[in-house]
């Protein structure tokens, strides 16, 4: 089976984010496979193990993403793919990852196509569901659970808290959801078998593509970081003279009454 993972590399959102002129300064800033993907990846490898096949993780980005691929490596994919846009793309948004990547995939015998949920920093969900739509292939999205049994797969996917269970066929798009499994640390062996592995590496031309075929259709006015919240304020005093004191804040401050 050729199952493939969508990985896309962000910054690390529990670390501390400095934004400059509308965009997130990367120089400090600590980058990490989004941990949508990480799902993805470790259920690519369980489904390459359980049904054969080989597992190829592709990324959109510049050099530096080589180091996310080559954990996705030594967590167990076969091959990986960065196709760097560094040289040819200064400005991209949602339709120019999907433009290219279903460029990579137009000569692909694609299986399974796993990608994360959402991207951590941009959020915006859309390219998995795009790529499948590009692709005319059905997606199931938010899944927490896949088994493949031949030609149909049964999914379970999340709903809110709830679960809804569907059946489906290959070739497919999934994205993957927190629950569908527990993504495994590389091991030292593995770390030591990712530096023998394929990291093919791509750039627009050799997929056909030139600048004017992705460039964005979207433009992002501004990036801000939400207003620091002001410190909690202690009233003093009698109970009775308190809660009028709050009433009145409530009503004259805070607007809420
Ligand atoms: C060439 C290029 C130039 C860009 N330039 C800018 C820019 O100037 N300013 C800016 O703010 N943003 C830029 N971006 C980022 C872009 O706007 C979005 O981040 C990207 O389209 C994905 O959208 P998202 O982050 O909302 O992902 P979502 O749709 O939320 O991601 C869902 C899933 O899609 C897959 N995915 C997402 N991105 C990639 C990727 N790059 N490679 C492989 N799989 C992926 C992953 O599986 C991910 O979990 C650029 C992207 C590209 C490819």
């Amino acid at each position: 089976m050729n199952i493939y993972v969508l990985m896309k590399r962000t910054f690390d959102t529990e670390e501390k984010i400095v934004i400059e002129d509308s965009r997130i300064e990367e120089e400090g800033a600590e980058f990490i496979i989004n941990p949508y993907d990480e799902y993805a990846i470790e259920e690519a490898i369980q489904l390459r193990d359980e049904h054969g096949g080989e597992v190829t993780v592709v990324t959109i980005g510049g050099e530096d993403a080589e180091k996310q691929l080559r954990t996705a490596l030594a967590m167990g994919a076969d091959k990986s793919v960065l196709i760097n846009t560094e040289d040819d793309v200064e400005e991209g948004d949602q339709y120019t990852t999907v433009k290219i990547l279903e460029a990579f995939f137009a000569d692909k015998d694609a299986d399974l196509i796993l990608a994360g949920n959402v991207a951590i920093d941009e959020a915006s969900g859309q390219v998995g569901p795009r790529l499948a739509e590009r692709m005319d292939i059905p997606y199931v999205t938010t899944i927490t659970n896949i088994e493949i049994d031949g030609e149909t797969v049964h999914i379970e996917r999340d709903v809110e808290g709830d679960v809804e269970k569907i059946d489906s066929s290959l070739p497919l798009l999934v994205t993957c959801q927190q629950g569908l499994n527990e993504p495994r640390y590389p091991s030292l062996p593995g770390i030591m078998k990712a530096k023998k592995k394929p990291l093919e590496e791509l750039e627009l031309d050799d997929l056909d593509l030139e600048e004017d075929d992705v460039e964005m259709k979207t433009k992002t006015i501004e990036i801000y970081l939400p207003p620091e919240k002001e410190a909690g304020r202690v009233l003093e005093g009698e109970v009775e003279d308190q809660v009028k004191e709050l009433v009145t804040l409530l009503r004259d401050e805070a607007k809420v009454l």
